[in-house]
């Protein structure tokens, strides 16, 4: 669709990052998706989730750093973020991108960047979810997460898949067999026809399968998705097998669907929304804006209202 090309073009211009995120009325709309710019107000928002009986996931916002030092910082924040989970006691894990540890500069510092969480994580007795990136990140994310996960417990490190790449069915079968804790999605970026499909269906069929055969896989995974279909069939797939719903959990992001959220877990599954917090957050906003062109009408609303 031209439309989510566009936006997801547009999240990587960093001409128009800069006027955006100084531009008041446009930063005033992050606060539908984005739960604050401190580790303070996140852990807020997560307490309020809790209090719906959904879990968490932290997710400091701050991609593709440019330069050793930067990926430093991050490492430095996440190491809060995780002392931060213990002092409060909230009920939430975190989800990291090697972007941000340095990916684009050298992998391997992203290695040792992202290795340094889980090891404080696992030490306190935490998960890491290694988010997946765009394809040109693919390989490298799965190569770094086997190199943790062989290092790591099934319950420190897990991988994020994403239904519209035309690989990640095989992924997944290699990755049940580790075993690993598999996070499902549909996938967020701009990808060409050779590595993902173009057309919704397919991606909705693939995420299908991909979601039955971690059910079937007796592992705890992810079903990432607020896709009325394809929690339905999630649900429909758990019953028919006898898959308990403390199996699995359902997974959605802040701010959206929030009634679904709710939901679910008033019903008994386990539900974890991910929380993105920081100062960095035009990417990501741009990437929610592109999902969903109802959202493009909300924000000229708000630009107009002033
Ligand atoms: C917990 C979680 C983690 C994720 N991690 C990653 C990751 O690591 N890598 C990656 O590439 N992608 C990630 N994503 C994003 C994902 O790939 C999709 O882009 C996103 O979830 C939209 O797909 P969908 O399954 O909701 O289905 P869609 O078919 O896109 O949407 C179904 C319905 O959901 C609602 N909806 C979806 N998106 C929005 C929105 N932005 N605003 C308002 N309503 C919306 C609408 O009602 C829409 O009709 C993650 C998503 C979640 C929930």
């Amino acid at each position: 669709m031209v439309t989510r090309s566009a936006l997801i073009y547009l999240s990587r211009q960093e001409g128009l990052k800069e006027f955006a995120t100084r531009f008041r009325p446009f930063k005033r709309l992050t606060t539908r998706f984005v739960a604050g710019e401190n580790i303070d107000e996140a852990v807020a928002a997560i307490r309020e989730l809790n209090a719906e009986r959904c879990s968490a996931s932290f997710d400091h916002l701050n991609e593709s750093v440019a330069n050793p030092a930067e990926a430093e910082a991050e490492v430095k924040e996440y190491l809060r973020i995780l002392a931060q989970i213990d002092e409060t006691g909230i009920d939430s894990n975190v989800s990291i991108k090697l972007s941000q540890f340095g990916l684009e500069l050298d992998p391997e510092l992203a290695y040792k960047n992202a290795r340094a969480i889980v090891e404080d994580a696992a030490r306190r007795g935490h998960f890491v979810r290694v988010d997946m990136e765009g394809s040109n990140f693919t390989q490298a994310t799965m190569d770094i997460f086997k190199r943790l996960r062989a290092e790591f417990g099934l319950n420190d490190v897990g991988i994020v898949l994403q239904s519209y790449l035309r690989r990640t069915y095989q992924d997944a079968q290699e990755l049940v067999k580790l075993p690993a804790r598999i996070r499902i999605c549909k996938g967020a970026y701009n990808e060409p026809p050779e590595v993902a499909f173009p057309d919704k269906k397919d991606t909705d069929e693939n995420y299908v399968k991909v979601m039955q055969l971690l059910l079937s896989s007796g592992v705890y995974h992810g079903i990432a998705t607020h896709d009325p279909h394809m929690i339905d069939a999630t649900i429909a797939f758990a019953q028919k097998q006898g898959i308990g719903k403390e199996a699995f959990e359902f997974q959605m992001l802040y701010g959206i669907r929030r009634d679904l959220q709710r939901q679910l877990a008033k019903d008994g599954y386990n539900m974890r929304v991910y929380v993105p917090y920081g100062k960095h957050w035009y990417p990501y906003f741009m990437r929610r804006l592109a999902e969903r062109p109802a959202n493009i009408w909300f924000v000229l609303k708000n630009m107009l209202k002033g």
